[in-house]
């Protein structure tokens, strides 16, 4: 696996899981660009993303504009 060119990580720890507030159920992932939720439907509006594993805060409209994983 080619850990150094995978966008879809999270920068700190390397999880490529992803939920909406600390200790939620909802399960993001980064794919094409943009986080998708893998467990529950995402409600549109303002979203917060953390790390699922060392609960970095994601800043998602900076990831959706540069392609990865980008973290406040
Ligand atoms: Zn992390």
């Amino acid at each position: 696996m080619a850990a150094s060119e995978d966008k879809a990580v999270c920068p700190r720890c390397g999880s490529r899981e992803f939920i909406t507030e600390p200790n939620s159920y909802d399960v993001l992932i980064f794919n094409s660009g943009k986080f998708e939720v893998k467990a529950t439907e995402m409600v549109s509006g303002q979203v917060k993303v953390f790390c699922r594993e060392c609960l970095s805060q994601v800043d998602e409209m900076a990831s959706s504009r540069e392609g990865r994983v980008v973290l406040k």
